[in-house]
């Protein structure tokens, strides 16, 4: 099949890479002439693990390519995919500008059927708008064609983009076409094998089933961070509560792992996004206000406790950060938790020592050049004369450390374990304070 691509991405890029892959000749179009001249010569411009590869296979075996040329990026495909940002606007609703600007190129260039698959994460009618616009660009240009507008919201997880791609869960369409079921069927064929992973429904629940999925593991995430700070103050060690729970098969030790918060690029703003799509149709959501407050506390429980633990002030203070991304496996720093740390330290008047195996680029292009913050090459360079330790992010790396050495290397034995990484008594018996989130050890 002929595939256009619209959005380079986490979700356009892999979308592309994976589908070349499986044997489909695939377009990918995007309006950053700097990312479609690094694709270009081969460069990916995002870390994703095993991407870089895929898109060089593909790109050689001369099924893979990039332009910023619209009207041929309308030509090339069929089944022309938006997988374009939708990012917060002002007041949380999802930004629509950039699924509809493609929404009338197509409009604008198209001369013959197209199938325009919706993947960026959209509130629900948006394919009705989408037909809308495509409609009154032809209007305009006088012409009448052929089309069809379905939605299959991506479920893929950065860090792991291509093992979701190419062996999700499910694969969601949402359209109420004969055809286009036959054609989606056809395009996904190649990761469809094993059994049948389709889910057909119609368009509306399609594009309610993502903000739905991210909401539920959102809750989950803010359920057991509530738990953990009663826990904390309980005199309790939620990680033996969460032991306790994930064994009843009704609950799952899936994704209850308490933490310093969500971040990313998709939980908070899907989750802001849904609670305005409620207010929007007259409903108060009140679970996703209280999921999205929970969040919002947690991720200011690192600079509380490290706060306490130098009676209050951090002014002249050094802090070593392990991990920047918002999860390991990534480079994106979207709405970290690391990033409310640091901005919190640094309103403190203290300093960042910080180390993240893949985003310290991320975090220059973020803060730029700072007199409060270096960025170390090693995880023991963060530490070098810092007055304590900070984990925000869970990378494997850090799950075995040395703990005397990283006593001996701080000027104050302090370590908050913002993931729970780390086992108490054995980082306790090196010397050093410890702590976590939700192990009863309220500071
Ligand atoms: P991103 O910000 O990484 O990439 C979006 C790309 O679209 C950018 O490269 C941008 O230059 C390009 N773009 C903007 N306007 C364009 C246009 N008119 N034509 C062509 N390209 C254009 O976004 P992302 O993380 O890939 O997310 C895309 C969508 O998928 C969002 O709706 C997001 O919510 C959803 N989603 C993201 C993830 C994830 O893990 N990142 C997972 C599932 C769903």
């Amino acid at each position: 099949m002929k595939i256009t691509v619209f959005g380079t991405g986490y979700v356009g890029l892999v979308t592309g890479a994976c589908l070349a892959d499986a044997g489909h000749d695939v377009l990918c179009v995007d309006v950053d002439p700097a990312k479609v001249e690094a694709l270009e010569r081969g460069v990916v411009p995002i870390f994703e693990p095993g991407l870089e590869a895929l898109v060089a296979r593909n790109r050689e075996e001369g099924r893979l390519g990039f332009t910023v040329d619209a009207a041929q990026g309308v030509a090339f495909g069929t089944m022309q995919f938006i997988a374009v940002g939708t990012p917060p606007d002002e007041d949380g609703s999802a930004d629509m500008q950039y699924v509809l600007s493609v929404a009338t190129t197509i409009g604008r260039h198209m001369d013959g059927y197209k199938l325009v698959v919706n993947k960026s994460t959209v509130p629900v009618g948006t394919a009705d708008r989408v037909r809308a616009t495509i409609i009154a660009e032809l209007a305009g240009r006088g012409v009448e064609h052929d089309f069809d507008v379905c939605s299959n919201p991506e479920f893929l997880k950065e860090g792991a983009a291509i093992e979701d791609f190419t062996r999700g869960a499910r694969i969601v369409v949402g359209t109420e076409s004969d055809k286009v079921r036959e054609l989606m069927r056809e395009c996904y064929a190649p990761y469809n094998w094993n059994h049948d992973k389709l889910i057909f429904m119609d368009v509306r629940s399609a594009e309610l089933t993502k903000y739905a999925a991210n909401a539920m593991l959102a809750t989950k995430i803010s359920f057991m961070n509530e738990m953990a700070n009663l826990a904390e103050r309980l005199g309790a060690d939620i990680e033996n509560v969460r032991l306790g729970i994930g064994s009843d098969p009704r609950i799952g030790y899936h994704f209850i792992y308490p933490g310093c918060g969500y971040g990313g690029s998709c939980f908070p703003k899907d989750v802001r996004a849904l609670e305005r799509i409620a207010h929007e149709v007259g409903y108060e959501a009140r679970m996703l206000s209280a999921v999205e407050a929970v969040n919002d506390h947690q991720k200011s429980t690192l600079f509380n406790k490290l706060s306490n633990a130098f009676d209050g002030d951090l002014n002249g203070k050094t802090i070593a950060v392990w991990g920047l991304a918002f999860k390991p496996n990534t480079d994106d720093m979207r709405e970290a938790p690391s990033r409310t740390l640091m901005e919190a330290v640094w309103a403190a008047g203290g300093h960042i020592q910080a180390y993240d195996p893949e985003a310290r680029d991320e975090c220059r292009r973020l803060y730029g050049d700072r007199n409060d913050l270096t960025l170390a090459e090693h995880r023991v360079d963060a530490l070098d004369g810092a007055d304590a330790l900070v984990i925000c992010t869970e990378w494997k790396e850090f799950r075995v450390a040395d703990f005397k050495a990283i006593r001996d290397a701080l000027r104050t034995p302090v370590m908050v374990d913002g993931r729970n990484i780390y086992e108490p008594d054995s980082v306790r018996a090196a010397g050093l304070l410890y702590f976590g989130v939700g192990r009863g050890d309220s500071v």
